[in-house]
């Protein structure tokens, strides 16, 4: 079987977009391939955080991925298997300042902790984490990544030091990974359109898979759309159309038809009141399963914890032979294990 690596950090809840532009892909292609997916904790830490919050959050995407669908021994926690540190310092030796600087998530990112205090902190390792990315994927030798768009440049650099690292050594030890992009769908921020919905943003920026209801019609209910010149020009700002993608992930097929020609026929004007009502509606309708699913899991919740840390202990071996072998060839020192 393809070995598929791919991870969330815990830095809020699982959102819309992770769910559509990730998650639901992981469950499926739990039946056809070797899936490995992480809670990468490590990453977590590149951005203020506070370490209570941390670790609840760790364990709380543990409990919403398992109610999502993900298989238990498919999940682990990235700082369970710290040979993924281990091999990051090493890729560090093989990625230079250059393309660490051209990575538009750490642009967007900077900005992000700027915009808050233009005198914050931004960490070495806000720049860095593309390469413990690439030791996370690498390390499991991965043949696929399951990734939403935002991450592709982050892929392609995992590539490059693959292929740096194999001819430094002189061999053809890694195979290059290849991104996967089943119909990965991009979110936007409810908010702010013109940015992708992202945990670190901000409660008012996602919509968590569990939210409350009174909370989805508020939030949907205030999302940014236009003042309708541009359905007059028939033209689609990225408000509106971050409504519909939703619409169409979560609805159904023929309210999302019949809303999308009133929205092009010159001769009708969508109400975007309507648009949100039944985009709250769908949305509704799924979160309410999800958060059945999640009631059950989080009873068993002192067990569950247990067994990730024996399904992460399982997982670890594949990483720790990984370490081994990129060690040998990288000409350091192995104990005897
Ligand atoms: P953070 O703000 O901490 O980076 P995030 O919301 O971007 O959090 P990640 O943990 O970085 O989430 O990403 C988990 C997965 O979700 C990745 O595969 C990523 O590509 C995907 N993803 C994240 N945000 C979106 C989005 N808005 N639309 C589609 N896919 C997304
Ligand atoms: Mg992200």
């Amino acid at each position: 079987m393809k070995r598929i690596l791919s991870a969330i950090q815990p830095t809020g809840s699982i959102h819309y977009g992770n769910y559509l532009g990730a998650i639901q892909n992981w469950v499926k292609l739990q039946s056809d391939y070797h899936c490995v997916y992480g809670v990468v904790d490590y990453h977590a830490m590149t951005m203020h955080y506070q370490p209570a919050k941390l670790r609840e959050n760790t364990w709380e995407i543990i409990f919403s991925l398992l109610a999502l669908g993900i298989h238990k021994e498919n999940l682990f926690i990235q700082s369970l298997v710290p040979e993924h540190t281990e091999l990051g310092w090493i890729f560090n030796c093989f990625c230079s300042y250059g393309e660490l600087s051209r990575m538009t998530q750490f642009k967007d990112k900077s900005d992000q902790v700027k915009d808050i205090d233009k005198d914050a902190f931004v960490s070495a390792g806000l720049f860095d984490y593309p390469v413990l990315q690439a030791a996370d994927i690498l390390i499991y030798k991965a043949d696929y990544v399951p990734v939403g768009k935002d991450q592709e440049q982050h892929l392609e650099l995992a590539r490059n030091i693959a292929s740096r690292f194999n001819s430094a050594v002189s061999s053809d030890y890694f195979v290059l990974p290849e991104a996967m992009f089943t119909e990965a769908l991009k979110i936007r921020s409810l908010a702010d359109p013109q940015k992708k919905m992202s945990k670190s943003l901000g409660e008012k920026h996602y919509l968590s898979v569990f939210e409350e209801e009174a909370q989805i019609r508020k939030k949907v209910g205030s999302a940014v759309t236009d003042d309708g010149t541009e359905q007059d020009k028939g033209t689609m700002s990225p408000g509106v159309e971050n409504l519909f993608v939703m619409l169409k992930a979560c609805g159904d097929l023929s309210l999302y038809n019949d809303l999308w020609n009133q929205y092009h026929d010159p001769q009708l004007k969508l109400s975007y009141k309507d648009l949100k009502q039944s985009v709250a509606d769908a949305l509704v309708a799924e979160t309410n399963l999800f958060k059945l699913r999640k009631k059950e899991i989080l009873v068993e919740k002192k067990d569950i914890k247990n067994q990730i840390k024996e399904s992460s202990a399982e997982i670890r071996k594949i990483a720790q032979q990984t370490l081994k072998e990129v060690k040998e060839l990288a000409g350091l020192q192995n104990l005897r294990y």
